[in-house]
């Protein structure tokens, strides 16, 4: 696995977990929902702790600390990605958790929401070292993950191979191949067509339709700044570039670079794999990940990690649209500034939700036993994503509200309509 990433500290002090369920109490206020819906609403079910133990190529065992958050399964089977990173922690993961169940509902798919996580630096692990800790925390979660009740899917530092490990240790405890127990899978063992690039893929589409909702004429020469060259940022970049996009500005965790009549997305791509890095791929300007945030630019898709637009930098952000790509980039009050200054946000919960989109064909081909080309998987979910966008700008319009609000709104109003029909179990 290519793994890169910095301990650059980016972090507004925002509990993550205190900003979702602050979001979900303004939702229920304004949707006047029932306040034990509500209450349950801001509780995960079920937090599991797991202690990971791993030898280590110089034969020493280490103990990581390894979390899946179960959050809620009104919808259907806990969903959501594995995150292998050194600030992962219990608040984070319930967090996202929360946002992976506000997600599943906005593009309507029959997923409820988890996520799970080791807190761990991948960089400084061996392949086969990775293996084993990923071999290991599957086998500490057989009872609690399954088709049926909780497919992880891939996240920050974990991917294709990381899903093909826990494809297989499951399997080896059920005595059968089970494929649909995780989604992101290599595609030579049932993974989709276009899953890897989906997410990127989801927020273009996104980007493009905010496009035409802030009523812009087309995408031809607009120009975009990337946050994050990694599954998210490579493929928005790509597909953003295919609709007539200039990427100016991209940005990883060493550094960024400026190209102020675009780049060459497929040679930086190229360039990135092979050096693990965007700096120095060309001719290119050096900038820092602050100044590429602050960059003047149409579209600004930030794509690495939680938190990096705070209400220090909110100010002075430049660009008309943010398409988050990452999950929670804003904190709660840099969002209200943005509004405020007339920047467009395209909220996480729906620009990024392309991933789970193609995870759930994922889960039907492999359910179903069969493997939709490549043509098809982009088609559905263009289609998904284009009627999840318009849901969300319907529900903006009718109340008045921006595309944040109102993509919570419709989430949590088709969860507490599943919740009037179920009753507690969920
Ligand atoms: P990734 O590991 O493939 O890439 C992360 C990228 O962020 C890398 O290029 C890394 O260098 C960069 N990065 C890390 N720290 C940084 C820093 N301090 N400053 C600037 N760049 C930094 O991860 P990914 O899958 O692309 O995920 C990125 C974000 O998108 C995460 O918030 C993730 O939760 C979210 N997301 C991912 C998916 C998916 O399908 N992969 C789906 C939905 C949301």
């Amino acid at each position: 696995m290519n793994v890169t990433y910095d301990d650059e500290q980016m972090v507004e002090k925002v509990n993550p977990f205190d900003a979702v369920v602050k979001q979900i109490d303004i939702v229920g206020e304004k949707l006047k929902l029932d306040p034990s819906f509500i209450e349950c609403l801001k509780h995960p079910r079920r937090i599991i702790i797991v202690s990971v133990p791993v030898r280590m190529d110089n034969g020493k065992i280490k103990i990581f600390t390894g979390y899946r958050v179960q959050y809620n399964m009104l919808r259907g089977p806990y969903k959501g990605g594995i995150r292998y990173h050194p600030r992962v922690d219990l608040d984070e993961v319930k967090a996202l958790a929360a946002l992976m169940t506000l997600k599943c509902a906005v593009v309507d798919i029959p997923y409820g929401g988890a996520k799970g996580g080791v807190t761990c630096n991948p960089k400084e692990l061996s392949k086969s070292e990775l293996e084993r800790l990923t071999r290991c925390y599957t086998a500490m979660l057989l009872d609690e993950i399954g088709p049926y009740k909780d497919v992880p899917a891939p996240d920050v530092y974990t991917d294709a191979q990381t899903m093909a490990w826990i494809m297989d240790t499951y399997s080896q405890f059920k005595g059968y191949l089970v494929p649909e127990v995780v989604t992101g899978k290599p595609v030579e063992i049932g993974g989709s067509e276009g899953r890897e690039g989906a997410t990127g893929r989801g927020v273009a589409l996104c980007a493009r339709e905010a496009i035409k909702h802030l009523n812009i004429d087309n995408m031809k020469g607009l120009c975009v700044a990337i946050q994050g060259f990694g599954k998210v940022g490579k493929a928005a970049a790509k597909v953003l570039q295919e609709m007539g996009c200039e990427i100016i500005a991209v940005s990883d965790s060493k550094g960024g670079i400026h190209a102020p009549h675009g780049l060459d997305v497929q040679a930086l791509i190229e360039y990135k794999n092979r050096t693990g890095q965007v700096a120095g791929f060309g001719d290119t300007k050096p900038i820092t990940n602050e100044e590429l945030l602050e960059f003047k630019c149409d579209i600004l898709v930030p794509a690495a990690l939680e938190n990096v637009i705070t209400e220090e930098n909110a100010p002075r952000i430049k660009a008309r649209i943010v398409a988050e790509g990452a999950n929670g980039p804003s904190t709660p009050g840099a969002r209200e500034i943005l509004n405020k200054r007339g920047v467009f946000v395209v909220p996480d919960i729906l620009a990024n939700a392309g991933g789970v989109v193609v995870s759930y064909f994922e889960w039907i081909q492999n359910l179903h036993r069969e493997h939709w080309d490549r043509t098809e998987v982009d088609k559905k979910l263009e289609e998904k994503m284009v009627k999840a966008y318009r849901d969300v700008a319907e529900m903006s319009r009718k109340h008045g509200v921006d595309l944040a609000t109102s993509a919570s709104m419709l989430a949590i109003k088709r969860l507490a309509d599943a919740f009037e029909r179920l009753g507690l179990f969920p």
